[in-house]
């Protein structure tokens, strides 16, 4: 098969993710949303050092035909309306609209009733 008759040939970086459980995560949504996605750039994170630590974070590669849906999801996640994300006590940030944290799957601080503060400490 030639090379330009493969789609995924053309395919473009739609995301660049913070790390690497944000990489998959993403590519997790587009994925369950129906978006093929290829991750590219986990390997790398093993050349940490080598190269420059951004660059070694994974990115989302999809095909033309997918780029603006997926991007309009992952709009939709990174930039929450109401602006600001919470911190989870693993460290991590969430989006506002995530009801538990997307790393350790912890519930969201004072979201239910009866949530324990201590807990966080
Ligand atoms: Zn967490």
């Amino acid at each position: 098969m030639p090379l330009d008759r493969d789609p995924w040939s053309r395919k473009i970086c739609v995301y660049r993710a913070h790390g690497p459980a944000d990489g998959h995560f993403m590519r997790d949504l587009l994925v369950s949303s129906g978006i093929p996605v290829e991750m590219r750039g986990e390997l790398l994170s093993s050349l940490q050092g080598a190269i420059p630590l951004a660059d070694s974070w994974p990115s989302l590669w999809v095909v033309p035909h997918n780029e603006a849906r997926a991007r309009s999801i992952i709009d939709s996640m990174d930039t929450a309306p109401s602006g600001a994300g919470w911190a989870c006590g693993c460290g991590e940030t969430n989006a506002s609209s995530f009801g538990s944290c997307w790393a350790c799957g912890r519930d969201r601080p004072g979201l239910g009733q009866g949530e324990d503060p201590a807990d966080a400490a």
